[in-house]
């Protein structure tokens, strides 16, 4: 870890030298933070416990798992749910008896849903995501999850983007010649979405089986409904809106174990991370934050974070709980090959299975990494307003934040106001406030992440002035 260098004074705000020696303390300042690019990696910051587990992430059981979810042959929501080796009851049933079997910590159960007919849900159905819990010391959630419903039907993907604009591709099919009946086509979906799934599934075991006493709760979530309009993502959210549970962050998977794309070209270096806005949004900051410490643990594999929700025409599960405020963002593979999308030719013959597990080892080492430490700190005072001012000086940086429960410091991150990545960062000590003078706030942004005696960084809150309402101006008559 780096090496803390405040000045306190007397006082209760902790100024970085005098005005008169300012100008020096601030180059001071930026040698210690090495004016570096924040992604460096420093070794003296990673957790043996989190590269082990990261380690653990194994190629074998992701093939088993993806085998066996392609077995059941379609995943359908709308599948049968009778049969135990074909559909979606089969396959939600083995799903939960799998991650039962990982460890006794594991809280396995169906999140379940009554569905009546709509939009896409063609006839009602009883809806089931798998949840598995890994209760943390605190009743703060981070998620994991993928969907394991599939759909495919006639042209599948490919046909849709090479028809012209990108459209959304989950447009309703062609109506079912009996709408009661159970839809059984073949759908194997081993990319869409068994690859998120899969990597769901060995992350909960890799998780429940570390021996790590996780800070915040774990939940690995397998939903179903997605195809239909994210369905099953959206009634677990409403009830956690409902219930007030404490959801910090979701790391959504859907479509991650393929790394050619349809056009030929190969990729198995890269995972893209898309987020919400805007640019400081929480989900930004999560994905900032997956680049930061997925590059630290798993250096071979480079994260390129998306400023957009996600691909055009495209959606997925974290959309769901974006909209109801939560913090999401989805991982999506390097190059999409199309043509096996929403098809019967989206089986395990289009896995990289070394692909799939590099992307699992990133979400693994980030999810752990933020489980571990203490919350991200609150920076906005009771009237919703940025704690950063000019203070002392008038023309200083003067930054407050909340303490963050098992905080034993914080760390500064700041950059140009124009510009995506953190540029600077600077430890300070256990404290909750910092004057860093003569940098004038209009020109960065500014933020703040906590962490905890052992390194563990949360994801930063970043200071941003809330949009002013617009105040119309009467004319005269
Ligand atoms: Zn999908």
């Amino acid at each position: 870890m780096m090496d803390v260098l405040v000045r306190q004074k007397p006082d209760t705000t902790h100024v970085w030298g005098t005005n008169v020696w300012a100008p020096a303390l601030i180059m001071l300042v930026f040698v210690v933070s090495g004016f570096s690019r924040t992604a460096s990696a420093q070794s003296s910051d990673l957790d043996p416990r989190i590269a082990k587990l990261v380690a653990s992430i194994s190629e074998a059981r992701l093939e088993k798992i993806l085998k066996k979810l392609e077995s059941f042959e379609t995943r359908s929501t709308l599948s049968s749910t009778t049969s135990s080796t074909r559909g979606i009851g089969a396959a939600r049933e083995w799903i939960l008896q799998e991650m039962r079997s990982y460890s006794p910590k594991l809280q396995v159960s169906f999140d379940v849903h009554q569905v009546p007919k709509q939009g896409r849900i063609t006839r009602d159905v009883e809806l089931r995501n798998v949840m598995a819990i890994l209760p943390g010391r605190s009743p703060r959630r981070v998620y994991v999850s993928g969907h394991y419903d599939t759909v495919a039907r006639p042209g599948g993907q490919g046909a849709t983007n090479a028809g012209g604009p990108a459209r959304d591709p989950d447009a309703a099919p062609p109506p079912p010649a009996d709408p009661d009946a159970p839809l059984d086509n073949l759908a194997p979906g081993v990319n869409d979405d068994g690859s998120g799934t899969a990597l769901t599934i060995e992350l909960a075991r890799v998780f429940s089986q570390s021996g790590i006493d996780f800070e915040a709760t774990l939940v690995f979530m397998c939903h179903a409904g997605e195809e239909q309009g994210l369905v099953g993502a959206r009634l677990h959210a409403q009830k956690a809106v409902a219930e007030h549970v404490p959801i910090e962050a979701i790391f959504n998977n859907d479509i991650v174990g393929n790394d050619k794309g349809g056009n030929g070209i190969v990729d198995g270096a890269t995972i893209r991370v898309y987020s919400e806005g805007p640019e400081d949004s929480p989900s930004r900051e999560l994905a900032r934050f997956i680049q930061r410490w997925g590059g630290r643990y798993v250096p071979s594999h480079r994260v390129r974070p998306m400023a957009r929700p996600d691909r055009f025409g495209r959606g997925g599960d974290h959309s769901a709980y974006n909209q109801l405020g939560f913090t999401a963002v989805g991982f999506r593979e390097s190059r999409e090959n199309f043509t096996r999308q929403h098809d019967v030719r989206d089986t395990f013959e289009g896995i990289s299975l070394p692909y799939l597990a590099q992307n699992a080892r990133v979400n693994a080492a980030s999810a752990a990494t933020l489980a571990l430490a203490p919350p991200p700190p609150g920076v906005l005072s009771e009237r919703g307003q940025p704690l950063i001012t000019r203070a002392p000086s008038g023309y200083d940086a003067n930054l407050r934040w909340n303490a963050s429960p098992g905080a034993a410091a914080y760390r500064i991150f700041w950059r140009e106001a124009w510009g995506p990545d953190w540029e600077h960062e600077l430890l300070v000590g256990n404290v909750t406030d910092v004057v860093l003078p003569n940098m004038q706030i209009d020109d960065y942004i500014f933020g703040v992440a906590a962490i905890d005696a052992q390194g563990h960084e949360s994801f930063v809150t970043a200071y941003v002035a809330p949009p002013r309402a617009n105040t119309a101006v009467r004319t005269g008559q």
